[in-house]
């Protein structure tokens, strides 16, 4: 890799929320390969959490930082954000990445769950995207992220809080990107199919009781049965997707931008000239070579 390529994101601040595992953590390894100065999120041991960050920054020579706000609560949101701003001067990029899942039936949806999941899967971006976009639009310069998910998309049966959620973020997304348009902000959503995490693993059990199956039964006929390359993708190919749309000039975000990278859905929206561009990728995969095939049943 040419250095300029390695440094491209130098200097930038980038927050990676829920990256202390999954799909967080490789957004984080490559923003922060390409030089960008990371502040880590999520939950978890204390010891793990700042051995991930020293591996990282050694692996990556870029600064890591780790700030453990629980984005349960608004206030949280709104501490990463200022505490992010006070210590390292502003924040460039955000990346709302962290989530939660929960299977069941909607008449034993547990309360708790569908306000814990909307609450961290939807209204945590709201409130962190409020608390920076002022310092990014002063600035004219901004790229905020959404880890969304085909459910934002398409609905699966028993996950009526994720899908809810999903499809909220989404919408979020089309706002925050015609109000940045002018301000050289730009706000983008991605939608993976399955990609192999806890957060996967965690629900397989709960499927399988769901829906009466074994646990390969859902992976092949559940997890994987419309996920057109038939296998999960990486958080890597993940990381390798996010980097390029943070890297991205503004004049190349006005339009959708699909790339193939093994992931079975992405969705880019952008309003840098007042209109968000939605590509659902509802292409073929063989008519158009580069382009992401129908968006997987998942997550
Ligand atoms: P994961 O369980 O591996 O990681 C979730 C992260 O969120 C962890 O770092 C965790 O500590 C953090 N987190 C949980 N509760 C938190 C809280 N209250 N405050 C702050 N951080 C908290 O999950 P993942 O699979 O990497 O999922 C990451 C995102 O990608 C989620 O938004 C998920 O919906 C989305 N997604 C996942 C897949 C998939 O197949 N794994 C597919 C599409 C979209």
């Amino acid at each position: 890799m040419m250095i300029s390529q390695m440094n491209s994101l130098s200097g930038r601040i980038a927050i990676v929320t829920g990256s202390t595992s999954g799909i967080g953590l490789g957004i984080a390894r490559a923003l922060a390969s390409h030089g960008a100065t990371l502040v880590l999120n999520g939950l978890g041991d204390r010891a793990a959490i700042d051995a991930t960050c020293k591996a990282l920054a050694q692996e990556t020579g870029a600064p890591v930082h780790f700030n453990g706000a629980n984005l349960l609560d608004p206030a949280g949101a709104r501490a990463l954000v200022a505490e992010t701003a006070q210590a390292l001067g502003g924040v460039d990029i955000l990346v709302n990445n962290a989530g939660i899942q929960h299977v069941s039936p909607i008449e034993d949806f547990p309360d708790d769950k569908w306000d814990a999941i909307l609450a961290l899967n939807l209204s945590a971006a709201f409130h962190s995207i409020k608390a920076a976009f002022g310092g990014m639009k002063a600035r004219k310069w901004g790229r905020i992220i959404n880890v969304a998910s085909a459910h934002a998309l398409v609905a699966s049966p028993f996950k009526s809080a994720y899908v809810a959620a999903k499809h909220g973020v989404l919408g979020l997304t089309k706002v925050v990107a015609l109000e940045g348009a002018e301000h050289g902000v730009t706000c983008n959503a991605i939608c993976p199919g399955y990609v192999w995490t806890p957060l996967v693993e965690n629900q397989i059990d709960d499927t399988a009781k769901a829906r009466g199956l074994t646990r390969d039964q859902v992976i092949r006929d559940v997890l994987l049965a419309a996920q057109p390359s038939k296998r999960f993708a990486t958080v890597e190919e993940l990381g390798d997707w996010l980097r390029s749309c943070a890297r991205m000039p503004q004049h190349r975000l006005r339009v959708p931008h699909c790339r193939s990278t093994g992931v079975d859905c992405a969705l880019s929206l952008v309003g840098s000239e007042g209109r968000p561009c939605l590509n659902n990728c509802r292409v073929s995969s063989s008519s158009a070579p580069g382009l992401l095939a129908s968006p997987a049943r998942a997550v």
